[in-house]
C-alpha cells in the first residue's frame, strides 16, 4: 500500500489540454486562476504561483529584506527546506522545539529564543495541523518581528477558523505530490502587504518591471515562476480541496478509532484551536520501542510507512554549522525517532484502513517483544 496517492482525473487533463493547446506555456491565465482561488480560500489580497513551497519561503524572507547577522526562529521538526533558505539568505536559523500532542513549535520556547537580533518567526503547521498561532503572533508583536507561516502541508487547515497561511504576514504552501493537492512541483505565496507583494511580483520573474513592450531590471531577481501547465493543474486541484479535505477528516477519524487501542501508539488529533486536515497521519510511538524496525516491518508487509519529519537540528549540516548535538531539542528528536506516517489519502477505501491497522497491531505485539529482548539483554 502507497504512502500517498494524489487524486488526479480528467479534470487535470482537461485544464492542461487548454494550456497545451493556446501554446502560451509559462506563467499565464491558469496560474492566475489558480492565484485567485488562493487568495480567496485565505482572505488575502494577494497570492502569488511559485516553483516550490521552497522557493516560496525563500523569496518571503528576501522581501523581508532578511540578510546575514538576522535570526530567524524555525520549527525545528519540520522538512529541512523550511531553515535551509534562512541559511541561503546568510542569516542565521535558529532552531525551536516543538509541542509533542501537536508537532508544531512551542510558543514558551520561542520566546526563549529570542536574541536581539531576531527578525522573523517560521512557524509550521506540521502534517496538515495548525500551529497555536496566538502566542506566537504576540511574541512577534512584542518583539516587532515577521511572521512567514510554512503552510505547506496546511492548505485548508483552519486555526480558530482562520485559514493557515493567512494569519502571519506571509503565507507559503506547496503543490508537490505529497502534500495536500498538487502541480506536480510547485506552491505560492499569499499575504496582505502591499510592499512586500510588489516585491515578490518583480522578484518572482527575474527582477523585471514591464514598461511597454519589454522590461527594465530593477534587482538581480530569481526564475521562481509556476509553469501554466502546473497552474492548470493546480486550478483543477484547487475545486477538490474542500472534498478532499473533508474525505480525509472522516478518514482519519476512522483511522485512530482503529489504531488507537493498540498499545505503545499514540495517533494524530485535532488540536483544540482547529480543523486538522491530515495531510500525513503521523502516530508517535511510546519511548523505547525500535521505530526503525517498526517501519521496515510495515514495509515488509507491502505497508510503505515512513518516518514523520525530520528534526532539523539533528541533521549533520546544523550539527557542523551551528554546533547542535541530537537531543539539544529534546522534544523535536524525540518526534523524529519515534514517529511514523502511515498511508493516508483520500481514495483509501474501509478495508485499506482495517488492513494497515491491523498490520500495525502485529508488528507493534513484536516491538514490546524486541524492547523486552534487548532490556532483558541490558539488565
Ligand atoms: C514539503 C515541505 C516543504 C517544501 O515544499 P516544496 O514545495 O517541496 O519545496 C517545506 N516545508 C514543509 C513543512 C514541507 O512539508
Amino acid at each position: 500500500m502507497r504512502l500517498h496517492l494524489p487524486s488526479i482525473d480528467h479534470e487535470e487533463l482537461e485544464e492542461i489540454r487548454e494550456v497545451l493547446a493556446s501554446g502560451y506555456l509559462t506563467q499565464g491565465a491558469k496560474t492566475q486562476e489558480l492565484e485567485q482561488a488562493l487568495a480567496k480560500l485565505t482572505g488575502k489580497e494577494f497570492a502569488f504561483g511559485m516553483s516550490s513551497c521552497t522557493t516560496a519561503l525563500h523569496l518571503s524572507l528576501v522581501a523581508l529584506g532578511i540578510g546575514p547577522g538576522d535570526e530567524v526562529l524555525v520549527a525545528d521538526f519540520t522538512f529541512p527546506a523550511t531553515a535551509n533558505v534562512v541559511v541561503q539568505q546568510g542569516a542565521t536559523p535558529v532552531l525551536v522545539d516543538i509541542d509533542l500532542d501537536t508537532f508544531t513549535m512551542d510558543p514558551d520556547n520561542l520566546r526563549a529564543r529570542i536574541t536581539g537580533r531576531s527578525k522573523a518567526i517560521i512557524p509550521v503547521h506540521a502534517f496538515g495541523c495548525s500551529a497555536d498561532m496566538d502566542p506566537i503572533v504576540q511574541v512577534a508583536e512584542e518583539h516587532g518581528l515577521a511572521i512567514i507561516e510554512d503552510a505547506a502541508c496546511a492548505i485548508g487547515a483552519t486555526y480558530k477558523g482562520r485559514p493557515c497561511g493567512s494569519i502571519g504576514d506571509l503565507g507559503c504552501f506547496s503543490f508537490h505530490p505529497r502534500k495536500v493537492i498538487t502541480t506536480g512541483e510547485g506552491g505560492a505565496i499569499v499575504t496582505d502587504r502591499p510592499e512586500l507583494a510588489e516585491r515578490i511580483q518583480i522578484l518572482r520573474n527575474h527582477g523585471g518591471v514591464r514598461t511597454g513592450y519589454w522590461y527594465q531590471y530593477e534587482a538581480a531577481g530569481f526564475n521562481y515562476r509556476l509553469s501554466d501547465v502546473l497552474g492548470a493543474l493546480g486550478v483543477a486541484q484547487m475545486r477538490k480541496l474542500a472534498s478532499l479535505n473533508a474525505q480525509k477528516r472522516t478518514l482519519a477519524k476512522q483511522l485512530r478509532e482503529l489504531v488507537s487501542e493498540i498499545p505503545g501508539v499514540r495517533p494524530p488529533m485535532d488540536p483544540p484551536w482547529g480543523d486538522h486536515i491530515y495531510q500525513s497521519f503521523v502516530i508517535l510511538l511510546d519511548e523505547g520501542l525500535d521505530r526503525d524496525r517498526v517501519v521496515k516491518e510495515l514495509r515488509n508487509r507491502d505497508i510503505e510507512a515512513t518516518l514523520g519529519t525530520y528534526a532539523v537540528h539533528a541533521q549533520p549540516f546544523y550539527q557542523r554549522e551551528y554546533g547542535y548535538a541530537t537531543g539539544d531539542l529534546p522534544r523535536s528528536a524525540g518526534a523524529f525517532s519515534r514517529s511514523v506516517a502511515l498511508p493516508f489519502y483520500a481514495q483509501m477505501t474501509d478495508e485499506d484502513l482495517e488492513f494497515v491497522a491491523a498490520a500495525l497491531k502485529i508488528v507493534m505485539q513484536g516491538a514490546w517483544k524486541w524492547r523486552q529482548r534487548l532490556s532483558t539483554r541490558a539488565g
